[in-house]
């Protein structure tokens, strides 16, 4: 007879028949754990072999000479083993990842990541919790609220300030602006964007941000129907952060000719040039026309883990949102990164209640719905890195690595403006340092040809690995320093490399 007590004993009789069948095994359950440690073991040591065997940022193979293989393999026979997948990858891939841990890796905003949050990605994966709902996630939830909760008292937000984890900054900053015009629209228009789509007026809605800001400004102003025109560039001054008096005279300008500013983008460290926008004061100027705040911090956050550098983020407080990417500065894997509001009330304007998900008639805060915030549904447990990263090492390391990255940079800085063969144009509230070859003596047409074969150069050998951006039409090489690692040795030689190849292309033209 079935009755309550021996269902459990049913349970387990089942568990049994199924954990002599292996054509389950490879099904993440309680019949895998050996399959699970075995592949986990497997994946590891392919990772450590990556450390080992990589000995340079990159490779230099190019897509050209990687497609082949591509096209030899046959998707439709899997391989039999697990050893065989791993070496299957590791000539597609390991071999050649960029190795952004590597001291020489100083292109993008990457940073090496720390090996708490790496721990922690084993649990994502495996216990796969999705943070859109309480009935998904269960602690997983409180740990994502109470990482935000933390962000929020470090920006200086006060209690009500709420937030929720994102893919990334462009993410980020996208609801920055889907909010901003949302809440213009309810408050000055009477009008709900969420249920009516856009008015009339919101052709002439405008947002300002520096020229030195992130191209996703402009995506996301056009994703959410307003336009790429909607941005109104506000030309930075000579250290490259954004002008205060020609802020305030674009809006005058804008509101004259009958336009409708809406917000205001401050970049608390600049892509380029790792430099931050006078956050308060712009901050007062967003104030005094009623606009939107929105600090884009995707790098400058990490500012947050140093107490000497800290006041470098004084007005951020003033936001009425942030972008923050721990995925750029609290050597977080991608992807990792959060939008905070200085009030939770905001992220009603986009709470849209589902029946099967969060239904209206059962909400409540006893109820912890992280879905009713984002723009996203299934969702990453991203917050277990951070919260793995805290607590294993705590705020002030972490901020010992990034004053250490600021140090350096500041060394850099001084080398590469002392050396009469190269042009420093900026000095880095962080980290980032955009310069060129120009060897003295030398008066070529043909700076702007040599910088970016130095660059093709090093991306050829994969010794050292350099950005490029363009600053007024002419190019430039650029060093993102991220890794506490990299010494100003190992800057030297890449800069003598830099004067190598310039050299070469000098003899060749
Ligand atoms: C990188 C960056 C972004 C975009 O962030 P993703 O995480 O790459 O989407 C936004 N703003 C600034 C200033 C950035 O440097």
């Amino acid at each position: 007879m079935i009755t309550q007590s021996n269902v459990p004993h049913q349970d387990e009789a089942i568990l049994e028949a199924l954990s002599t069948d292996t054509s389950f095994e490879d099904i993440f359950y309680e019949g895998s754990s050996q399959e699970y440690l075995k592949a986990m073991s497997l994946a590891s040591q392919s990772v450590v072999n990556f450390l080992h065997d990589n000995k340079k940022p990159f490779s230099g193979v190019t897509a050209a000479q990687l497609r082949p293989q591509f096209e030899s393999v046959d998707l439709t026979t899997p391989l039999p083993d697990y050893e065989s997948l791993m070496s299957e990858v590791e000539s597609l891939y390991t071999k050649h990842a960029v190795t952004f841990h590597h001291p020489k890796y100083v292109a993008h905003l990457n940073c090496p990541v720390v090996i708490p949050a790496i721990a922690a990605e084993v649990l994502i994966s495996a216990i796969n919790s999705s943070l859109d709902t309480w009935d998904q996630s269960a602690g997983g939830t409180l740990i994502e609220q109470k990482m935000i909760e933390w962000t929020c008292d470090e920006i200086g937000f006060d209690k009500n300030a709420d937030g929720v984890f994102t893919s990334g900054g462009s993410q980020s900053n996208m609801m920055g602006l889907l909010l901003a015009r949302d809440h213009y629209s309810i408050e000055h228009l009477k009008h709900n964007i969420k249920q009516n789509g856009l008015p009339p007026e919101a052709s002439r809605f405008r947002i300002f941000v520096s020229e030195a800001g992130h191209f996703s400004i402009q995506k996301n102003a056009s994703i959410l129907g307003l336009g790429e025109k909607a941005v109104v560039k506000i030309k930075a001054d000579r250290t490259f952060r954004m002008n205060t008096v020609l802020l305030e005279d674009a809006i005058q300008r804008e509101l004259k000719q009958g336009n409708i500013p809406i917000a205001v983008v401050a970049t608390a460290g600049t892509t380029d040039f790792g430099n931050l926008d006078p956050l308060e004061a712009i901050g007062h100027i967003a104030a005094k026309y009623k606009l939107w705040y929105h600090v884009d911090a995707a790098y400058g956050c990490g500012l947050l883990l140093s107490s000497k550098h800290r006041y470098l983020l004084n007005g951020i407080e003033l936001a009425n949102s942030v972008t923050a990417d721990y995925h750029k500065a609290f050597f977080q894997p991608v992807s990792s990164s959060a939008f905070l509001v200085n009030h939770k009330r905001y992220f009603g304007l986009i709470t849209h209640y589902a029946d099967y998900l969060n239904p209206k008639d059962q909400h409540s805060d006893e109820i912890p719905n992280q879905v009713n915030k984002s723009i996203q549904t299934t969702r990453r447990f991203d917050a277990l890195k951070l919260w793995f990263t805290l607590r294993m090492m705590g705020k002030e390391k972490l901020g010992g690595y990034i004053e250490k990255i600021i140090e350096t940079a500041e060394n850099v800085a001084h080398i590469i403006s002392t050396d009469r063969d190269f042009d420093l144009l900026n000095y880095s509230d962080l980290s980032a340092l955009v310069f060129r070859y120009n060897p003295s003596g030398l008066h070529t047409a043909n700076l702007t040809q040599m910088n970016q074969y130095i660059k093709a150069q090093l991306l050829k050998h994969g010794d050292a690995l350099v950005a490029g951006t363009k600053v007024h039409g002419e190019f430039y090489l650029k060093f993102t320093l991220l890794n506490p690692l990299t010494t100003t040795d190992h800057i030297k030689n890449i800069l003598l490399n830099i004067k190598k190849h310039g050299n070469e292309f000098i003899k060749f033209n």
